[in-house]
């Protein structure tokens, strides 16, 4: 029986998989000073992790039964891919699992951002009885997004799965993304089960940042250790753009959006990923412009348990073409 260590836990329908296919599966998390001795005591043949557990050379360089290595999601910045590639395990993961969650956050912070919801949910927990009349001239003046430009910088599974909402809400979608020329979106159609298709060319940056009212980001980091949005990029930006980051922290530089929310070059920003969390600038935390999520993207029911079936159903798999 194969012996798997869910070190950061699994969601229950991954565990109810593995078990049928006859897997015997621990969920204790190991602390980092005692990953190795738990993996060996337990004789391990798998190790699952999230993005908290670190799986570096030396945990596989100690743990000689070591198999495989599932990381549940997309990253995989915590585990030393190329130092198991050497040593012969293998490494999977579940990076089409999220995108939907990850899509709807970028929504939820747009439509946060354009009715200022960020503001007035706070306000009016503080002062909804008293000052009803007040807040409601304050936060009215919002606008649609129906009929708006939405520019996507990263057009991959994330990117497109924002393109796909988008045009349902009736938004021009623009995209840009260095290696992929087009994308055919299917636009899945609920109550008649049609699939339309959508063909979206991408388009340079700079006409992204010229052209949109609203941007979102999804690159998988920084680009040779840069923002992808800086100060430069900013300022090509329509005055009154809402932008929205939920791909990795520091891909807008930080202190440029705050000096273009300041002068009001932008209307608001969303940002569920920060530069340096977990402890993000307080600048950033008490912007009024800025709606905030922590980091959350793929952290849905739904994307958990997808991601739990992805990676019992990748386990399985690799076994069985052993
Ligand atoms: P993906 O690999 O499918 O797509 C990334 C796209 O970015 C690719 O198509 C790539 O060609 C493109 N790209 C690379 N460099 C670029 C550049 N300079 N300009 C424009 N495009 C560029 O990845 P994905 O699954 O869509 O994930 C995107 C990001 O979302 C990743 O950074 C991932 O870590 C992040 N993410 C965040 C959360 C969250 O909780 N907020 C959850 C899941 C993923």
């Amino acid at each position: 029986m194969k012996r798997i260590l869910a070190n950061d836990g699994i969601d229950k329908l991954g565990k109810l998989l593995l078990e049928e296919a006859g897997f015997f599966l621990e969920t204790t998390n190991a602390a980092e000073g005692h990953l190795v001795e738990t993996i060996n005591a337990g004789n391990f043949d798998v190790l699952l992790v999230r993005s908290a557990t670190k799986v570096t050379s030396s945990v596989m360089d100690a743990c000689p039964n070591l198999k495989l290595i599932g990381r549940a999601g997309v990253g995989l910045d915590n585990i030393d891919v190329k130092y198991a590639d050497v040593k012969g395990i293998k490494v999977i993961n579940t990076p089409a699992a999220s995108s939907q969650s990850v899509a709807e956050l970028v929504f939820a912070h747009l439509f946060s951002g354009v009715r200022f919801l960020q503001n007035s949910n706070h306000a009016m927990r503080l002062h909804g009885e008293s000052k009803f009349n007040d807040l409601k001239k304050a936060y009215s003046g919002g606008i649609e997004l129906q009929g708006k430009t939405i520019g996507i910088i990263g057009f991959g599974r994330i990117g497109q799965a924002v393109g796909k909402i988008g045009i349902g809400l009736g938004m021009n979608v623009i995209a840009s993304d260095p290696f992929i020329k087009e994308a055919t979106l299917l636009i899945h159609i609920l109550p008649t089960k049609q699939d339309i298709p959508v063909k979206i060319s991408t388009i340079p940056l700079e006409d992204i940042l010229t052209q949109s009212d609203f941007i979102t980001i999804h690159v998988p980091g920084k680009i040779n250790g840069k923002a992808v949005i800086g100060g430069k990029e900013l300022d090509m930006m329509k005055q009154g753009t809402g932008i929205v980051n939920a791909s990795r922290g520091g891909v807008i530089d930080e202190d440029a959006l705050l000096h273009a929310l300041d002068t009001k070059h932008l209307a608001f920003a969303g940002l569920d990923v920060f530069e340096n969390e977990p402890t993000p600038a307080t600048a950033l935390l008490h912007h009024s412009s800025i709606s905030l999520s922590p980091h959350i993207g793929a952290s849905t029911l739904e994307a958990q348990e997808r991601i739990g079936k992805e990676m019992a159903e990748g386990i399985i798999s690799f076994f069985e073409n052993k």
